[in-house]
């Protein structure tokens, strides 16, 4: 089967994303549609939609919205007052019932993973520039030193104490948003909706169906152009993608990403260019979707196949092959070819 990525393209206009999503149409405020609450917000270093529908709407959008900033403040990296930032730089702190649940999350996600998903992997984060924006190419020997310093197993709890080996720092970057997403819907839920979505940059999650019965038609962004590589129909799934198109500087016309290799300590070179993960868990969906672009085709199939039931995917190379696994084919549409994976 010839692939043509640049001759079909798929070319849906934002104006249709908002269609297709029901998010991320318009900032900054709420606004009722039908008897659906939109409420736009930044936070977590990104635009988000929470939508909601029903009586309780308006309510359960504006409690969904402080529960991100809760969780926001809790963990961000770029906030010295966060959980994290206090363990980061003090190398112990209390954790509250919620980080430490994360944490478990994370270490519970590295675990299966492999540890291809490291929540430790902040040092090299730092000497890409990441956190900072001062972008630069770290020699060998700084890399070596750097990863001297994200082995999981310098992370010690005891009862609501967490303590990190010398030089460690913790970053949920690669799951605070489906985290976020879950936490949301249980917030929905709360209050009686039975019918919302939200996208936290892109990664979406969904509760029930659309008020009028159908599926929330969720389209999955390509990583080359403002096209879209295909939509999958869902309920009650969270939609997540990992891209290195997300956030990345060019040096010497080299590309480097944010989704960093552990066993490199360099940005995962793996040959995908995108890993969306399709799961009723959101934490679960962000931290795989990171995990699996770091493993690469082969890998990431054969621990779904470990693991099917859990979750499914859609995955690209930089070949422009797409790969959908078994459970989620028949709700997945594409302009483009693409292959099925089976169990
Ligand atoms: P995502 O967009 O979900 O793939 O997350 C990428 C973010 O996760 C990065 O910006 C980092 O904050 C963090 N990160 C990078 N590499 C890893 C890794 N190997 N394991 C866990 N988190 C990572
Ligand atoms: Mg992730």
């Amino acid at each position: 089967m010839k692939r043509q990525l640049n001759k079909i393209k798929v070319r849906i206009l934002p104006a249709l994303l908002c269609a297709l999503t029901f998010a991320g149409c318009g900032f900054g405020h709420a606004a009722s549609g039908e008897d659906g609450v939109t409420k736009e917000i930044f936070a977590m270093d990104t635009y988000m939609s929470l939508t909601a529908y029903g009586d309780t709407a308006g309510e359960a959008v504006g409690k969904a919205a402080d529960k991100i900033h809760e969780l926001d403040r809790m963990l961000s990296t770029g906030n010295e007052k966060s959980e994290v930032s206090v363990l980061n730089r003090e190398g112990t702190v209390r954790f509250s019932d919620e980080a430490m649940k994360i944490l478990l999350k994370s270490l519970d996600i590295s675990d299966m993973t492999g540890g291809a998903f490291n929540p430790a992997v902040y040092p090299v984060m730092e000497l890409w520039g990441f956190p900072s924006g001062s972008y630069r190419v770290p020699d060998r020997d700084e890399i070596t030193a750097a990863l001297d310093n994200i082995n999981i197993q310098g992370i010690v709890i005891s009862g609501s104490k967490v303590t990190a080996a010398e030089g460690m720092k913790l970053d949920f970057g690669g799951i605070a948003k489906g985290y976020a997403s879950s936490a949301i819907m249980q917030v929905f839920e709360q209050y009686g909706v039975t019918s919302g979505i939200v996208s936290l940059g892109g990664n979406v999650q969904t509760l029930g169906t659309k008020p009028d019965g159908s599926l929330w038609r969720t389209a999955v962004r390509h990583p080359e152009d403002e096209g879209y590589i295909g939509v999958v129909n869902v309920q009650d799934k969270a939609v997540i993608t990992s891209g290195g198109y997300e956030r990345f500087f060019e040096e010497d016309g080299i590309r480097y990403h944010h989704i960093i290799d552990p066993s490199t300590g360099a940005p995962a070179r793996s040959g995908l260019v995108s890993v969306t993960i399709i799961s009723t868990d959101g934490a679960l969906a962000d931290g795989l979707s990171t995990a699996l672009f770091i493993m690469g085709e082969d890998g990431a199939v054969s621990f779904w196949r470990e693991h099917t039931g859990l979750f499914d995917f859609i995955i690209m190379d930089e070949t422009g092959k797409i790969m959908v696994s078994e459970g989620i084919a028949d709700a997945f549409e594409s302009e483009y070819d693409y292959e099925i994976v089976r169990r």
